[in-house]
């Protein structure tokens, strides 16, 4: 419980020295910095591209269509925002919603893996291309390695990635929808799976990935996707 309070006052104080950073030079077009949302202590993290118009004004991520989706995909598994931690790639909203730039990925990748590191999260669900091609250190895109677990080693931790497809690109894309809404059901499975597993300290193994999925797909994704 100690560790607990403590990894949440220190994640409160990074969210607070966050708030001001110039790593980029999306801090001159930002309204605020997005750190991210949920249960300081959730077993379970998603990890999106980027903020967008709604979330650079609100300062929480995916509060528009697609956290939309996301938050009915979760009721859906018996789960609410506020049991897992939702943070994004980029911590602020790049202009016009363009993809991101790899000197801002670079830039910011250190905000994303101490939030891995203070809140120990199980399971990281990846939301698209950006957030999968990150953490799994693979350059295999989203629509390869869907719905395919891989065990890797983050800030430290023992972690299950997940990748999903992000829920910006289901909205509009019938078939994908249906494909995010089968690998979301099998998020239970993989968090208990992963609970079961243990105290998450990683032995000092790098990151395992390649896994590929299998071959009925629908159209592949580009950019975000
Ligand atoms: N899309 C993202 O990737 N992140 C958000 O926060 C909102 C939309």
């Amino acid at each position: 419980m100690d560790d607990v309070v403590s990894r949440a006052s220190a994640l409160r104080a990074y969210a607070e020295e966050t708030a001001t950073c110039e790593r980029c030079a999306l801090a001159a077009t930002r309204t605020q910095v997005v750190f991210g949302s949920g249960d300081p202590d959730a077993d379970l993290m998603f990890v999106g591209e980027a903020p967008g118009f709604h979330e650079d004004q609100q300062g929480v991520p995916f509060v528009g269509q697609a956290g939309k989706l996301l938050e009915r995909l979760l009721g859906e598994i018996g789960l609410q925002r506020s049991d897992v931690w939702i943070t994004n790639v980029l911590k602020c909203r790049p202009p016009g919603n363009r993809d991101p730039l790899p000197d801002e990925i670079a830039a910011c990748e250190p905000h994303l893996f101490r939030q891995i590191e203070l809140i120990r999260p199980k399971l990281v669900a990846t939301l698209g291309n950006f957030a999968t091609k990150l953490l799994s250190g693979s350059p295999l895109g989203i629509t390869r390695v869907h719905g395919v677990e891989q065990e890797v080693a983050l800030g430290g931790l023992r972690v299950t990635l997940y990748p999903i497809y992000h829920p910006a690109a289901a909205l509009y894309t019938p078939a994908m929808l249906k494909v995010l809404e089968e690998d979301f059901r099998r998020i239970p499975g993989l968090l208990g799976r992963a609970e079961a597993a243990g105290p998450a300290d990683a032995p000092a193994s790098p990151q395992v990935s390649e896994p590929v999925a299998p071959d009925s797909e629908p159209a592949a994704q580009l950019g975000l996707f």
